[in-house]
């Protein structure tokens, strides 16, 4: 073993495995910045703690690994804790995840509402009210500390002691070598300070490891994003009425400056218009202060927020909404307020709706790599490494070195065929009934040659529909669907269905929950099917976003990063679903001859062979045939 690998809990490092680890012991050590496309098998986890540990623990530093899956934090424990057991090494890791989510007192509408429940949280602790946070309880902090906990056993333990898990939690990460949580424990802004002072270390101690980094871009837009429609402006303002007349006058005004917007759009036939953020907060501030009772605009926030915190919802429905719709529309022009670059956009449908979307994740990303002592951003998609430093800020950092890095699959390369079919397309122009029968009729042929299940990604749910309407009885009958409205138990069940059936057809959409995140176990996909591009339609967000990232990077990179990547991104996670293990064998069909020109080509991968053939089928049976 070498490369800071002496920690190393397995018998054998892998293919790509030890170069990765020598990266990160490079990155660690000379406090640099690495960026890796990682793919599925090369052993991230373990290949990113152990030398990130190992430096760690000798030079008095703190691991944040970070990653927004449960699947993930339940992965990082566990090698932490088998770092634990072959080393027979003393250390201490800590698992968290969202303080309302730990909270063993938090309500549904709690988990559901951060701004709520940190008031609710604020107030229990201010007015000595909750008991599991004024027990001490040192014993079971000794426990923490020697055993590595998963977070759910971290909560059922502290609950049983009736303490409170989280401040138990970061009680424990003062000491801890490696603290497994969120990306909103460092990459939002009140919550990272608040988590930093808490365990009384700065982002110099902090070696950071952003796990599926390739999500981190629009985790951090989302939650500087909020969006408010007309109709709960509406709905508030008239539930509100009989309980607070106050509040519902300035609502009623507060929808009437979004009323004049609309109208003033549709005269003009505008589908979407920007709204400048100085007009709205002008507009509030006139008529908050012709109100008898003036407010300024944040009295005005804190108002509602009050409001909804006050209302007793328990039993009544209809209050349950009006608190809801309450704490949104606090929640909304907290975030218009924001000085950052965003785009702020009034959208004119059946449903109006006024959306503030951050522009640039830089703007948060970029200070915690510019300080923390070194950065890890690893994925098994994040393709190009430059695009991910460019947005994310990384390579405007100076005096630091960032490395990228792009590892081939560790996988037999002959259990992947990627095809690229010549005559189909779901560019805008060529779309129509035929098209869509000539896809329908290409899917139906690959899955007559394929024994087992198969899923088909679509850029979109009417395409999915479309195409659908063309299969034929035979093969249609093997089709299940995922639904833009189906539950989260939904969709368990029809991946569960899937798994059941011997040749399932997955019809799902690209970007969705069945082409992202989701591991398909046991090899049950036999070939996937890339239907189309997923491109954006030229919005003004689109176009806005495009124009932001040209005047940062040049026109090429604008369009690049902007419109393109977004799309390729969403291929090749949902191309990336087949294959989770050496063992797994699996067609990729990319459904669009425009992945065989440029500029797309050039956006996938370098280990992304593909071969141009509209004989799919043969293929396929070529394929398994050669096992
Ligand atoms: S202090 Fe802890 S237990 Fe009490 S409300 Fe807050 S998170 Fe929940």
């Amino acid at each position: 073993m070498d490369a800071g690998s002496s920690l190393f809990p397995f018998p054998s490092i892998r293919e790509g495995q030890r170069e990765f680890m020598a990266d990160v012991k490079h990155a660690v050590e000379s406090g640099g910045i690495l960026v890796a496309h990682a793919p599925t098998g090369i052993g991230k986890t373990v290949a990113a703690l152990v030398p990130a540990l190992q430096y760690a623990i000798e030079n008095d530093k703190t691991v944040f690994f970070l990653t927004s899956k449960r699947s993930q934090h339940k992965i990082a424990i566990d090698t932490l804790r088998r770092i634990k057991a072959v080393n027979d090494l003393d250390i201490i890791a800590v698992d968290i995840t969202s303080k309302q989510s730990m909270c063993p007192r938090a309500v549904s509408l709690y988990r559901e509402y951060y701004s709520l429940f940190v008031e609710f949280c604020k107030n229990e602790q201010k007015n000595k009210r909750c008991w599991y946070y004024m027990n001490q309880d040192a014993d079971a902090l000794i426990r923490i500390k020697s055993e590595i906990m998963h977070v759910e056993e971290l909560c059922e333990w502290c609950r049983s002691r009736q303490i409170c898990p989280y401040k138990a939690a970061l009680e424990v990460g003062k000491t801890a070598d490696v603290i497994v949580c969120d990306y909103n424990h460092l990459f939002s802004g009140d919550i990272a300070d608040k988590i930093l002072d808490k365990i009384e270390r700065g982002l110099e101690d902090i070696i950071v490891i952003v796990d599926e980094a390739h999500n981190l871009p629009d985790r951090i837009r989302n939650n500087l994003s909020s969006e408010l429609r007309l109709k709960t402006l509406t709905e508030t303002a008239r539930g509100i009425r009989n309980i607070d007349r106050e509040l519902h006058n300035n609502l009623s005004q507060f929808e009437l400056i979004l009323r004049k917007l609309v109208m003033s759009a549709v005269e003009d036939n505008k589908k979407e218009i920007t709204v400048n953020r100085a007009f709205l907060i002008e507009e509030l501030e006139k008529m908050l202060r012709r109100r008898i009772e003036v407010l300024s605009y944040n009295e005005f926030v804190d108002a509602i927020r009050s409001r909804a915190d006050s209302i007793n919802s328990s039993g009544s429905a209809d209050r349950d909404i009006l608190q809801r719709n309450l704490v949104s529309i606090a929640d909304f022009l907290d975030a218009w307020r924001t000085g950052e670059k965003c785009l702020r956009i009034l959208t004119i449908n059946e449903e109006p709706t006024l959306a503030v979307k951050l522009l640039d994740p830089a703007v948060l990303s970029e200070p915690v790599f510019r300080r923390t002592h070194a950065s890890i951003l690893m994925s098994g998609t994040l393709c190009p490494t430059e695009m991910y430093a460019d947005v994310l800020g990384a390579t405007r950092i100076s005096g630091r070195e960032i490395v990228m890095r792009e590892y081939r699959s560790p996988f037999p390369r002959e259990n992947r065929l990627i095809i690229v079919t010549k005559g189909l397309t779901t560019r805008y122009t060529k779309r129509g009934e035929e098209m869509y029968r000539r896809i329908a009729q290409k899917i139906d042929a690959i899955a007559c040659n394929i024994k087992g299940c198969m899923a088909v990604f679509f850029p979109s749910y009417a395409l999915q529909k479309a195409i659908l309407a063309h299969m034929p009885p035979h093969t249609r009958e093997r089709v299940l669907v995922e639904r833009r409205d189906m539950s989260k138990g939904e969709r368990n069940m029809l991946y569960e269905r899937l798994r059941a059936a011997q040749s399932g057809i997955l019809f799902a959409v690209q970007g969705g929950s069945f082409s992202e995140g989701l591991d398909y176990e046991s090899n049950i996909l036999k070939a996937i099917i890339v239907v189309g591009l997923p491109l954006s339609p030229p919005t003004l967000e689109v176009k806005t976003l495009q124009g932001y990232y040209t005047g940062k990077y040049g026109v090429n990179k604008g369009r690049l990063y902007g419109y393109i990547y977004p799309a390729i991104t969403k291929v090749l996670q949902a191309a990336g679903r087949g294959i989770r293990s050496e063992h797994d064998r699996c067609i990729i069909v990319l459904m669009d001859y425009r992945f065989a020109q440029f500029p797309y080509k050039k956006c996938l991968p370098p280990d992304f062979d593909m071969t141009f053939s509209d004989n799919v089928e043969e293929l396929c049976r070529k394929f398994f045939n050669a096992r």
